[in-house]
């Protein structure tokens, strides 16, 4: 049963949006959304089936080989692109702080990350597609080749919850700049946000099926990874569950990117200076609560600056301001829910239970009463192979670690099953560079660690496999066909 007027509360979203319209659930399942700064009630959300999938995937299907979009030109989508930026762009202050209720995110971020970022990234797209050679003719020997690059196909979009606007939008921007249709499915940990891209879609009139959305938890996110009508995976999340995804993705032939975890190293060496490596720290380790994948959990000091430096990043922790993350003052907001509090205390135990030394933090916040607030903690003299060193935490639990020479640490930041952020810091900025060039991570900031969303992101190793954002994240989403012509097709 299909519905068009929306007649939703003000943050209920009981239906999905499949094929333009709001359509009624084919299940019963419901996700209550709280406020993660307080537990209470944020509104509900339907939770979709493999039949609420089903539909989603055939609408995108028939979007993509009957729709117009596939076969618009680059300039026609790139139009239909700036005024889906600007329908978001109105929303972007309430949509910024319905996510830092949902995450905790502190809303200065909020406002850059699901404020500004999706509507920039449109706006990006809608230029790179408008600067790639989509068809060109070259000669052949027996006449000539029209070389193409087609949509890559329906896209079965997968997002976690900590920046679900912006990660939604790395695959969205070019899936659509390059004229594929997507299935996107949210985590139900931020149930309620994605569907402010539908309102903007409706508005600026993206074709029926271009864009669907349907909230659901994992069972139904498998099927949309193995369901026939997608051609191609775009995931970002766990390590965990990247492997099973990319493991059926393989067992299918099926195009995927992988954007998956990390345990990233801020690397101080002799010479680094402190205020720089501070002034840094924001960005690198506590970003979102360090609910990042790119969170540098392990900090990595020359045994010469150790001492200084502990005491530095404790005293950093201690003068965070931890609150409600719609206050500006706020720097460190709660954890996303209650499971992930629960997660990172884990990881907490884990740290008292090892050899390392508990510098600062290790509990709840005394004056936070309700939410799920957690303090900055910090473990110093980590041994690399604790299970603190090695596994992705997820909030700020830091584990500093010594070394005794550039060459060491470059051995201890190597030594991890992800690769994925990471910096350095060095008053030389050469010997910085030289250490840089030889880390093996997807990303990593010189004196400093903020993304730049106009260059290639993602992560080596176990941190996943492809690259989304910049120029070259198009690629995901466009097939080269070659078509053998007659000679006379060349100009
Ligand atoms: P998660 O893997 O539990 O869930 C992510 C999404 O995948 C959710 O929508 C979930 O419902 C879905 N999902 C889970 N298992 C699935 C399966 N088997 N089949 C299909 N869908 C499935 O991760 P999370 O806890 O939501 O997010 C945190 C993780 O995401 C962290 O590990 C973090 O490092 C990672 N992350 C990576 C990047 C990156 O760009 N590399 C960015 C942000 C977050």
């Amino acid at each position: 049963m299909t519905v068009t007027a929306d007649a939703r509360t003000e943050l209920d979203r009981t239906r999905f949006f499949i094929n333009g319209e709001w359509v009624e659930p084919r299940g019963t399942e419901t996700h209550d959304a709280l406020e993660a700064a307080t537990g209470e009630s944020l509104g509900t959300a339907a939770l979709g089936t493999d039949a609420d999938i089903d539909a989603a995937v055939h609408a995108a299907r028939e979007a993509l080989e009957n729709g117009p979009w596939s076969r618009t030109t680059a300039a026609e989508r790139a139009e239909v692109m700036i005024r889906f930026a600007e329908a978001l762009e109105a929303r972007s202050e309430s949509t910024s702080r319905l996510v830092s209720q949902e995450n905790g995110m502190p809303i200065t971020l909020s406002s850059a990350f699901n404020g500004a970022a999706p509507a920039g990234l449109l706006r990006m797209y809608a230029d790179v597609i408008s600067h790639t050679e989509l068809e060109t003719v070259r000669p052949s020997a027996q006449g000539s080749t029209i070389v193409r690059r087609e949509p890559v196909g329906v896209v079965g979009a997968i997002t976690p919850w900590n920046y679900p606007q912006a990660l939604a939008m790395f695959k969205l921007a070019p899936a659509l700049a390059a004229g594929c249709t997507m299935v996107l499915k949210p985590s139900p940990e931020t149930a309620l946000d994605t569907y402010v891209f539908a309102d903007a879609a409706q508005e600026v009139g993206l074709p029926p099926g271009v864009l669907n959305i349907v909230l659901a938890g994992r069972e139904a996110g498998a099927s949309l990874v193995s369901h026939p009508g997608v051609d191609k995976v775009a995931f970002t999340g766990s390590t965990a569950a990247g492997r099973i995804i990319g493991a059926e993705c393989g067992r299918l032939i099926r195009r995927c990117t992988l954007e998956l975890g990390g345990k990233s190293a801020s690397v101080f060496l002799s010479d680094g200076d402190i205020d720089t490596f501070l002034a840094a720290m924001p960005t690198s380790s506590f970003m979102n609560n360090a609910q990042t994948c790119t969170t540098a959990s392990r900090i990595l000091v020359a045994r010469s600056r150790y001492d200084e430096v502990v005491e530095a990043v404790a005293q950093f922790s201690r003068d965070q301001v931890v609150g409600n993350p719609l206050e500006e003052s706020t720097t460190l907001g709660p954890m996303a829910s209650q499971t992930h509090l629960d997660r990172v205390m884990g990881y907490i135990d884990v740290g008292r239970n090892s050899s390392a030394r508990l510098v600062t933090g290790g509990g709840r916040p005394a004056d936070q009463d309700r939410g799920w607030f957690v303090e900055p903690t910090v473990f110093a003299d980590v041994d690399n192979n604790d299970q603190l060193a090695r596994e992705e935490v997820f909030g700020p639990v830091f584990a500093m670690i010594p070394f005794d020479s550039d060459s060491d640490a470059l051995r201890i930041a190597n030594d991890s099953n992800y690769g994925l952020g990471g910096s350095v810091y060095s008053a030389d900025e050469e010997r910085a560079l030289g250490f840089a060039r030889r880390v093996r991570t997807g990303t990593i900031g010189v004196n400093r660690y903020d993304i730049d969303l106009g260059a290639p992101f993602g992560g080596m190793k176990d941190s996943g496999i492809g690259r989304e954002l910049g120029p070259e994240g198009i690629n995901n989403y466009l097939e080269y066909k070659s078509i053998y012509a007659p000679a006379d097709r060349l100009g």
